[in-house]
């Protein structure tokens, strides 16, 4: 037996909360979940690919930006310290890195809009924080910039050229892929197969067809332009990110996030050449979050199938139905995005809202350490402690509904557990109480309907109108709302 365990404590309550402090989240380089050990005792670091801020972010990107974002709430409910550090791809990233013929998405944005690289940046990255902030991702403790960071990339490079694993041609630095044996490990690509899905037309000054470009010498017509010891010319994307998660967070940390389809080249590159500088294992835990299809294929900036948060409220539903909507999946499992599925949503928000409203009507004392108030809330804890099962936890806010837990107690837990969910769900508070016991006619009116009793629940509904409160019913359960000012009460 483990120290761990022996250190058990021997009431069950308190064996349920220490136990829910072991958290287990898959790692992608492990294929299996694996428990959460922090470096640093009871603080984790958090590095996170952020937005290439040439074009606004859709909500597919905002998905994968909510990953560390849950990861982070969670792990605060659950006790831990967080940071959270995101990058800000403001240059290098290649529309195309097959040679000469990719061109910098920064640039073609600048081009077309009449704008300097710098303004593009500037633009589209305060558009991602309100977009970000529309679907209440909090901000992480620093988002440095790619640009800010050419120095650090460069040393890198410098490194990887004396230990033999990158090489210069014509100004251009190559990662030499072969020399780096666990290079496919992430990805469960074999070198072959690297080869084999090496598009396009190849630089033939490159060792192996898969090698990838660390420093890519200045084309003509290039803006920005950085020098170097192998002449102008400025980085490639995936050197941007080893020099930032270890400048900020240092060459070993806990996770790194990221959508599934940076698991290869992206990711996978980062591990050659972190790992290749410093020589030991720096990422703990590789998260990454499944994509957002739209009828069938990844929502995509570059093929133009997508949708930004902003076009949905222009639509008329609430941003943070969008959120509701991402928290009914596993965060690893494709989501197919539909109207249909959002109007559901945006549906389901609101009469949540409604509900914690109502509940909230009840002023009773609320006692967490009843026995069926704690073990929903160690539920909660066991659920997002599983990997962040958070379709497990929006099945845990349903079961509130036909919990036997007092009203206020219900609505306690729920605004407890947004702290984790985000889904403002004390938005719609009411200013003015319901009038006394109303809280609990309404309570019995619910459970009768849910009995099929409708005797009762029309006898129910008659005496909430003499208490000033006109009932309806709906398909998504009762709403209520004071018609006039409390008959009873004068
Ligand atoms: P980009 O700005 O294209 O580098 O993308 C920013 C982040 O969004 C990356 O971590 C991608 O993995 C992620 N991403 C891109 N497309 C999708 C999608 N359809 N669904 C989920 N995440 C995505
Ligand atoms: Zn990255």
């Amino acid at each position: 037996m483990s120290a761990a365990w022996t250190d058990a404590p021997s009431n069950r309550t308190d064996f349920i909360y220490w136990q829910h402090r072991f958290v287990r989240l898959y790692n992608t380089f492990a294929r299996k979940k694996e428990e959460l050990q922090p470096l640093r005792k009871g603080a984790v670091r958090i590095y996170s690919c952020g937005p290439t801020v040439y074009r606004y972010v859709h909500i597919g990107n905002l998905r994968t930006f909510m990953l560390p974002d849950l990861l982070c709430r969670s792990l605060e409910y659950l006790g831990y310290d967080t940071t959270q550090v995101m990058n800000i791809t403001d240059v290098g990233h290649l529309t195309d890195d097959s040679f000469d013929r990719g061109e910098d998405k920064m640039l073609v944005s600048a081009r077309l809009e009449k704008k300097s690289p710098q303004e593009i940046a500037a633009f589209y990255t305060e558009a991602f924080m309100d977009d970000a902030a529309k679907v209440n991702i909090r901000r992480a403790a620093q988002y440095p910039h790619a640009s800010n960071f050419i120095p650090q990339m460069i040393e890198l490079i410098k490194k990887l050229i004396a230990r033999g694993l990158a090489y210069e041609v014509g100004g251009t630095v190559y990662y030499d892929i072969a020399s780096f044996p666990a290079y496919g490990r992430l990805s469960r690509n074999t070198t072959d197969k690297l080869l084999a899905g090496a598009r396009g037309e190849v630089d033939p000054r490159k060792r192996n067809p898969g090698d990838f470009t660390l420093w890519k010498a200045a084309g003509e017509h290039r803006l920005q332009i950085w020098p170097s010891p192998w002449g102008p010319g400025f980085p490639g994307w995936h050197i941007e990110c080893s020099a930032m998660s270890m400048s900020l967070l240092g060459e070993e940390f806990d996770v790194h996030t990221g959508g599934a389809d940076n698991v290869f080249p992206h990711h996978e590159a980062e591990i050659a050449q972190s790992e290749g500088v410093t020589g030991h294992r720096v990422v703990g835990c590789w998260l990454h979050g499944g994509l957002l299809m739209l009828a069938g294929s990844r929502m995509a900036k570059s093929a133009g199938n997508f949708f930004r948060i902003t076009e949905l409220e222009d639509q008329g539903f609430d941003p943070l139905a969008f959120r509701y909507l991402a928290l009914q999946a596993k965060y690893r499992t494709k989501l197919n995005f539909s109207a249909e599925g959002v109007a559901g949503a945006d549906r389901a928000l609101r009469q949540l809202r409604d509900r914690h409203t109502e509940w909230s009507r009840d002023t009773g004392p609320i006692d967490p350490t009843e026995r069926e108030h704690a073990a929903l809330e160690s539920r909660f804890r066991a659920a997002i402690a599983d990997d962040l099962d958070l379709p497990a936890v929006m099945a845990l806010v349903a079961e509130l509904h036909h919990s036997p837990l007092a009203p206020g107690a219900r609505a306690a837990l729920l605004r407890d557990w947004d702290r984790v969910l985000g889904l403002d769900l004390d938005r719609a508070m009411p200013t003015t109480p319901l009038p006394e016991g109303a809280a609990a006619l309404l309570e019995a009116r619910d459970r009768a309907r849910a009995a099929k009793d409708f005797a009762t629940a029309d006898r129910l509904r008659t005496e909430l109108a003499t208490l000033g409160i006109t009932v309806t019913d709906t398909t998504e359960g009762q709403r209520w709302k004071a018609t006039r000012n409390n008959p009873r009460s004068g």
